[in-house]
């Protein structure tokens, strides 16, 4: 259940020390975590490790299909179908309406972004931190339909300047286009403020959400924006291949959506068609139903354990974690930002991105390496090609934490 600030605040005042979870919790999520037993894993900013339940959510629906075949398998499914509508919109805040399902983060996003009715001389707000995939569209649109693509400043904490973004708005600005978390390093960019200057300026918000939902309280309505995008694997501990739109009742018919088929719209005689009145109409026919049950019973499971609770727990971990690292001569954490969260990067002096990685995988610790071509702004902006990203979850503990650090100091 989603609870008011104030009794969010007793809450926080109330944590334990594990930062939101007690150490009795998180043996609890770590016996339903399969994987956890065979992995230390600090890549859940790739995919996190999914949970029995999920992975029983998707098996069970595979067996029905098996047996009954795959449009009866749906028919037998069809209310737990519909309610992972339900749980989207739990979830991040929103009505089930304004929820579309889709592949990934990438398709949401696209179905959004190319769905923006841009006209000549239009602007395109964005950030630093912005994501390659994001900034690839930015950039074909402007080849297309001539559109400005403009990249707002950070201020002296790393995280997008609010003064400058404030300043430069205008009636032209069709779109602020930021990314909340970036795929790179612990950063949280302050997504409610941006959603205030982009309200009163008239302008549409689309937030790529890919890193932050599943690990931090994310509530579209305090947000303000009118589109965001997120995955299934990555913080939601949901399957690969599935993903979630949320767009805004009220800007639903300001979209035209890029493609649309006969679930998006109806064949309603030889020369016309009916859009859905939802935001469905962004979704195809054709879909994964135990993928899609599965991230169901992943958005379930957050849930149940609260995301406020979830936040405080990641948040927590994340910074013993990095001064851990911090303290290690030769290591620097390269995570911006005035808040920072599950996602810590960093790089040892003489050891490439790669080798850290290998000896942290031959102890069977999981971490992996963004490079330039991902976040393509922010690391030539700090001379960086690559970094190496250890993402904790809540089921991680402070002993593989110490242990991460430990074997990152044995490297020299
Ligand atoms: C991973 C990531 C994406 C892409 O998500 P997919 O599900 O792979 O399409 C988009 N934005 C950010 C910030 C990401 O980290």
């Amino acid at each position: 259940m989603r609870t008011t600030p104030d009794a969010e605040r007793t809450a926080a005042h109330a944590s334990p020390p594990g930062g939101g979870l007690t150490p009795e919790d998180v043996a609890l999520a770590r016996a339903d975590t399969p994987g956890c037993a065979k992995v230390t894993h600090f890549n859940n900013a790739g995919a996190a490790l999914m949970p029995r339940q999920v992975v029983e959510a998707v098996t069970d629906h595979l067996y029905l299909e098996a047996e009954n075949g795959g449009y009866e398998a749906a028919a037998l499914a069809a209310d737990g179908i519909e309610a992972v509508y339900d749980s989207a919109a739990r979830l991040i805040g929103c009505d089930r309406d304004e929820i579309a399902l889709v592949d990934n983060a990438t398709r949401a996003w696209d179905m959004a972004f190319y769905g923006i009715p841009f006209r000549p001389g239009d602007r395109v707000l964005t950030s630093m931190a912005e994501y390659g995939s994001n900034f690839i569209a930015y950039l074909q649109v402007a080849e297309r339909h001539g559109v400005r693509v403009e990249v707002v400043p950070n201020d002296e904490h790393g995280q997008i300047s609010l003064d400058a973004l404030r300043a430069t708005v205008d009636e032209r600005v069709r779109v602020i286009s930021v990314t909340h978390v970036p795929t790179n390093g612990g950063l949280v960019n302050p997504a409610a403020e941006i959603g205030a200057v982009a309200r009163r300026a008239g302008a549409l918000y689309l937030l790529d959400a890919c890193q932050s939902v599943g690990q931090l309280d994310v509530d579209v309505r305090e947000i303000g924006c009118d589109l965001l995008s997120t995955t299934g694997r990555k913080y939601l501990r949901a399957p690969r291949g599935t993903g979630l739109l949320y767009v805004r009742r009220e800007i639903l018919d300001r979209l035209v959506p890029p493609v649309l088929d006969l679930h998006a719209a109806t064949w309603t005689a030889r020369d016309r068609y009916e859009m859905r009145p939802d935001a469905r109409r962004f979704e195809t026919w054709e879909a994964n139903y135990a993928a899609l049950l599965g991230l169901g019973a992943a958005m379930d499971h957050a849930l149940g354990w609260g995301l406020g609770r979830i936040e405080r727990r990641v948040t927590a971990l994340a910074a013993v974690l990095r001064a851990a690292l911090d303290e290690i001569p030769g290591v620097r954490i390269r995570d911006l930002g005035l808040r920072r969260c599950g996602i810590t990067t960093f790089t040892v002096d003489g050891f490439p991105a790669e080798a850290v990685k290998a000896s942290l995988a031959a102890q069977g610790i999981n971490v992996s390496v963004s490079r330039t071509a991902s976040t393509r702004l922010d690391m030539d902006d700090r001379g960086l090609e690559e970094v190496v990203r250890a993402s904790v979850h809540y089921y991680n503990t402070e002993e593989e934490a110490d242990r991460l650090a430990r074997t990152v100091r044995a490297l020299r």
